[in-house]
């Protein structure tokens, strides 16, 4: 899985970042998978849009390890409606669904029966637009326990067969694991049937339902690979998708065992809770990295893509035994996407990568935060990030041969089981004579990061001795360094080129204008950015060229630059605004929405047209839109102050939204909100609007 975080700063600077962050799998090492191992389940569930509710019917089959008079199932607050069980009876309590009967060893039996549940967590219900007549289902196992939808088991370690049937409504599409055997109609809906043919774990099954069109694609090994998209965002397929197949072989042929399920699926979700998460072949993603050609430029898929689908190996095939081993599966997730955006973009951009985790590392490490690889409560810059820097030092240490060799082996040995680190480092051990007790030592068991071990492994890249003699010159007077700017801003790499620029912010405009020039000159789009983000004021002699960067394929520029014109050349205003006019960017709308707000402030401007843009801007906090729209729509009404009986109900809302961190962020703006009396008045009047959840929020609000 993968955590994306966003962070909006101010007007003046917003910046998106995605953090990688641990999921805390809260894990009980059950000792029931020693009593029982549960087979298969066939299941067939139907969601309840209008009741946020789902029932569902499973035939679940069991082998008895351990003679027992009771096998349980998680389940969270579900209640059995009816039971088919030859052997015995079935109960559910708060937690659980209990099959009680006299069961013998080596025995395998069947039981039937029928549920239902109103999900607190898990289980997703959006509304697409006002009436709630259209909409978007999908689950989150990982870290919220598929158990809240499906009587299934929270511990890991027993991996069964799920085939999932899900009743939808007549035109929707259903995403689920497995492959797709047949839809059966009725006259009000259709039942998607899918097969699995071999076990998982249950954190791993999904289902997603909702307005989606594919294309398919095929791998190089003959794996049908169905790109899933919103029939509106057609025209963005291509940009959010691209390099899937290259990614998809690329990674077959890398870690050398065949993808080991029947296709793999990939659709991105509204409001989706994460970057994106690995169910079993079929990854969710969130709707954010939906971009088009021009946002491909600054926020693209392809980590994520990769880092999805390496779990379908590490995570989803090769599953940990517990907490400790996580790495296994972060770890090798994050390397793997390291190693599928060398094979894209480079190696520099591999040696980039790298070279900013160890920074991150080195100083958590300095600051003594650093932790071991095999720490269950490690940070996610510990299983992710440090755990690729593992398998990368490793690399180097036995050559590409044998880390291939052992980590075939290691899926082959262990495929469908659960497994621990002592079962990878026992295949490398088995695959050469180095001793690696010196890495097992250093990079598993110490907490501190080995920062000049990773050091002398960055020097074995030219870019990165390039980079260090540019950055190295932080700490000299600018009068002294104009020549070794000027260079590196000559036909500039990305990376250095933006450095370079970064040592001008703050310095006196006599010395730098001449660099900025070049810098401009460059046309390279990452060095330019570089100087829309860091430079605040913009000279006059630079005016010309800055206006460029509106022309420029970014829309982290473009948003930028535009607000940092209109501020400081306020004349010329309109001109700028009538040149981005209908421009919309990412698709939190950053552009659009920036606009909206600009042109409400500028006098003489479209003023008939005003009252539009007003609703328009006023109506993206609403849950018509996802969360990263309204998060942007919340800031630019609070800095108008627009708040009404509308905007307040929709920040309402968002206060108890699924997102967490989009929930926290409404409801410290909410606090912030309410402190004026007069908002604190409208409060008090809409409450008739509101979903119940909401409404509950707001009473412990008005009551404080
Ligand atoms: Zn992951």
């Amino acid at each position: 899985m993968l955590f994306t975080f966003k962070i909006t700063l101010n007007l003046r600077l917003q910046v998106v970042f995605f953090f990688l962050l641990l999921l805390i799998s809260s894990k009980i090492y059950g000792q029931q998978t020693e009593v029982v191992n549960f087979l298969k389940v066939k299941a067939t569930v139907e969601p309840d849009f209008t009741q946020k509710s789902i029932k569902g019917i499973v035939e679940y089959s069991f082998k008895i390890l351990q003679n027992t008079d009771s096998v349980y199932l998680d389940a969270k607050e579900m209640r059995i409606i009816e039971f088919f069980f030859k052997d015995g009876r079935v109960e559910a309590d708060k937690e659980k669904i209990w099959l009680i009967g006299n069961f013998k060893k080596e025995k395998l039996y069947t039981v039937n029966f029928t549920y239902n549940a109103e999900p607190k967590q898990t289980l997703y219900f959006f509304p697409l637009n006002g009436d709630g007549s259209d909409s978007e289902i999908w689950t989150q196992g990982q870290g919220k326990y598929t158990s809240h939808w499906l009587p299934s088991l929270d511990d890991t370690n027993d991996k069964i067969e799920f085939d999932l049937t899900v009743v939808a409504p007549l035109g929707k599409t259903v995403i689920a694991n497995g492959k797709l055997v047949e839809i059966e109609k009725t006259t009000v809906s259709q039942k998607w049937h899918f097969d699995m043919e071999n076990p998982m774990s249950s954190y791993l099954v999904a289902f997603a339902i909702g307005g989606f069109d594919k294309k398919e694609l095929l791998s190089n090994s003959g794996i049908p690979i169905e790109l899933y998209y919103k029939p509106q965002d057609s025209l963005k397929f291509e940009p959010t998708y691209r390099y899937s197949k290259e990614i998809f072989n690329f990674l077959e042929e890398e870690i050398g065992f065949p993808y080991p399920w029947q296709n793999y699926k990939q659709v991105p979700l509204r409001d989706f809770l994460y970057a994106g998460m690995e169910n079993t072949s079929a990854t969710f993603f969130s709707e954010a990295f939906v971009v088009d050609s021009i946002g491909f430029n600054d926020r693209n898929y392809v980590n994520v893509n990769a880092h999805e689908l390496a779990h379908q190996w590490f995570g989803n095939t090769v599953t940990t035994k517990t907490d400790e081993d996580h790495w296994l599966q972060e770890g090798f997730a994050t390397y793997y996407a390291l190693l599928a955006e060398k094979e894209i973009f480079g190696a520099d951009y591999y040696y980039w990568q790298l070279y900013q985790s160890s920074e991150q590392l080195k100083a958590a490490s300095d600051e003594g935060k650093g932790e071991s690889l095999l720490n269950p409560k490690a940070s996610s810059l510990t299983f992710y990030q440090k755990g690729a820097w593992a398998l990368h030092v490793l690399r180097e240490m036995i050559g590409d041969v044998v880390f291939k060799t052992a980590v075939k082996n290691y899926l082959e040995k262990y495929k469908f089981q659960n497994v621990t680190t002592e079962d990878f480092l026992n295949e490398v051990k088995a695959a050469t004579q180095i001793d690696i007790s010196l890495f097992v030592k250093d990079w598993l068991h110490q907490s501190a990061f080995k920062a000049e071990d990773a050091f002398n492994s960055l020097l074995k890249s030219n870019f990165i001795k390039n980079y260090f003699e540019v950055a190295i010159l932080r700490e000299i007077p600018i009068s002294n360094k104009k020549v070794q700017l000027k260079n590196a801003l000559t036909f500039p790499n990305d990376f250095i080129g933006q450095e370079a620029v970064y040592q001008l912010a703050d310095e006196d405009f006599l010395e730098t204008l001449s660099l900025y020039k070049t810098a401009f000159e460059s046309n390279n789009l990452y060095v330019r950015q570089e100087v829309a983000l860091s430079l605040k004021t913009i000279p006059k002699e630079l005016q010309t060229e800055y206006e460029s960067l509106l022309n420029d394929d970014s829309y982290v520029t473009l948003e930028t630059a535009l607000y940092q014109m209109c501020m400081q050349f306020p004349e010329k205003r309109i001109e700028y605004l009538e040149k981005t006019r209908g421009v919309i960017g990412f698709q939190n709308r950053n552009i659009r929405q920036l606009w909206l707000a600009l042109a409400l402030i500028t006098e003489n401007y479209r003023d008939s047209e005003k009252p539009r843009y007003l609703m328009e801007l006023k109506h993206y906090t609403s849950t018509d839109y996802s969360f990263e729209i309204r998060d942007k729509a919340f800031l630019y009404v609070e800095q108008l102050q627009l708040w009404d009986n509308e905007t307040l109900t929709n920040l309402v809302e968002a206060g108890v939204h699924p997102t967490w961190r989009f929930a926290k962020a409404s409801k410290e703006l909410l606090n912030a909100v309410v402190q004026e009396p007069e908002n604190y008045e409208k409060m008090k009047v809409i409450g008739k609007q509101l979903s119940p959840k909401a409404a509950a929020y707001l009473n412990s609000i008005i009551k404080e």
